[in-house]
């Protein structure tokens, strides 16, 4: 059966439901980057598609970064002195500061307030904190919670275990005609929330449950993994695959009622933007084209200097809470979802599929246009010291020296770094970063500064390139 999305006209209806009641399942389990929650999530999904699953070991190392332990939980609660739970885990899971440490103590309310997080501005929802890198415990409150505490003595109880074991990830490769593959790329770390990230989960799988059954000429390859580490993890054990992906995108967000935001490649001309943004304009509905920027999800792995790939995102409700106020909070859950937007993103990416399928075979007439600049001697340009996926900037201590001037403006510092990490490919001038990063010169000059004392970038001239 060749691939075409009027063949599965019959089950579309069944396909919306087994989407949405995958995601009921899912949603419960406590998930983290490592750990049993990412296991019972991926054999869920081994019900319905043939995922093959790994574990990676701690202490692996994967490029500048190194697999953490795994932590598993079980319970947590705050106790008060009548011996009541104020929070307690088993309510949600949201309540912890995700890959707290074990603890069983007594506590002042001054002492536990340095634990406990919350939204002043939405009082009435749990916010999402993880602690990975800085072990550290805590529990997140809504606010209105946090606010009627009272000063007193608390026992804490966190039964949780961080220890040496496995970071663990799925695959699935659908194997078409040619090595060609177009990558379909989905975390699978986030707790009980369903837009970020459980919705890019059940699309992926509908995907691949219904592509399988076609005769395709790109394979298609599935990853289910934690975000960011679990990016890292898999680009630096299957690099060799890596020459293979020539589309690829990251399902994120993707269930709510927005209208579709598209994340376009790092060179932001590639045949999976231009069909992307095809399909979308057939479809009648409104929707946004933003251009790339090196953070949000795993495409910036995908797209790090020396990797580079197509790698868009086709998104609904951006991941930022200034826009969009569910997100990282219990407000995330199956009422923000719509079943009919879950199978209009389905749609949506199978159409894409389809559209690629059809082009397969038409020589290839955009090129990265990147790498054949001039370069202007004049100006200033940098190489990244670590190119393959981003750095673990937590170890650098890159923040503590802010300081002074841009104290207040950590958010824009931060951005400069990424983008500095991301565009120090030799070809991107320091004023080129500027301008596309629509960022003050100076801001990205010391940004880059800051990364040289760190050995993270030098110049190009004195890399012997
Ligand atoms: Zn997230």
């Amino acid at each position: 059966m060749s691939l075409n999305l009027t063949n599965l006209e019959s089950s579309l209806d069944e396909i919306k439901d087994e989407m949405y009641s995958l995601m009921e399942n899912l949603f419960p389990i406590c998930r983290s980057i490592t750990g049993n929650g990412v296991r019972q999530t991926l054999e869920i999904l081994q019900n319905l598609i043939p995922l093959s699953q790994y574990e990676i070991p701690t202490g692996t190392k994967v490029f500048d970064w190194i697999v953490p332990k795994e932590w598993n939980i079980n319970d947590a609660f705050i106790m008060d002195s009548s011996g009541k739970k104020v929070v307690d885990f088993k309510d949600s899971n949201l309540h912890i500061l995700n890959y707290s440490i074990p603890q069983d103590t007594e506590i002042s309310f001054n002492e536990l307030k340095k634990h406990l997080f919350s939204i002043p501005e939405q009082p009435d929802v749990i916010p999402y904190v993880t602690s990975y890198y800085n072990e550290n415990w805590g529990f997140c409150l809504e606010h209105n919670r946090l606010v009627k505490m009272k000063n007193e003595m608390y026992r804490v109880v966190v039964d949780s275990k961080l220890e040496n074991g496995f970071l663990t990830y799925g695959e699935f490769l659908i194997k078409g005609e040619f090595k060609d593959e177009i990558l379909i790329s989905t975390y699978v770390c986030h707790p009980s929330m369903c837009n970020d990230n459980l919705s890019g989960i059940v699309v992926a799988t509908a995907l691949a449950k219904y592509l399988k059954n076609f005769n395709l000429k790109y394979s298609i390859r599935f990853l289910f993994i934690p975000e960011t580490i679990g990016a890292i993890t898999w680009i630096s054990q299957n690099e060799e695959k890596m020459k293979n992906i020539k589309h690829g995108l990251v399902l994120t967000c993707i269930g709510d009622r927005g209208k579709f935001v598209y994340k376009k490649t790092r060179m932001g001309n590639a045949e999976i933007d231009n069909t992307v943004i095809k399909i979308l304009k057939k479809s009648n509905a409104d929707f946004d084209i933003v251009d790339f920027y090196p953070w949000g999800s795993d495409e910036r792995q995908f797209s790090s200097p020396a990797f580079n790939l197509p790698v868009g995102s086709l998104m609904r409700s951006v991941p930022n809470r200034e826009i969009t106020k569910e997100y990282h909070t219990s407000a995330d859950n199956l009422n923000f979802m719509s079943k009919k937007s879950l199978l209009d993103s389905f749609e949506k990416y199978f159409l894409i599929i389809e559209e690629l399928e059809k082009k397969i075979e038409e020589p290839e007439t955009i090129s990265n246009n990147f790498q054949k600049k001039l370069i202007n001697d004049q100006e200033d340009y940098y190489i990244n010291t670590n190119p393959k996926c981003e750095p673990q900037l937590g170890k650098y201590q890159l923040y503590e020296n802010f300081g002074g001037q841009y104290d207040i403006e950590k958010k824009y510092m931060k951005n400069a770094i990424f983008w500095v990490l991301n565009l120090s490919d030799g070809f991107h001038s320091l004023e080129e970063i500027a301008k596309r990063s629509n960022l003050e010169l100076k801001l990205v000059q010391t940004a880059t500064e800051l990364l040289e004392t760190k050995k993270l970038v030098m110049r190009k001239n004195d890399a012997n390139m």
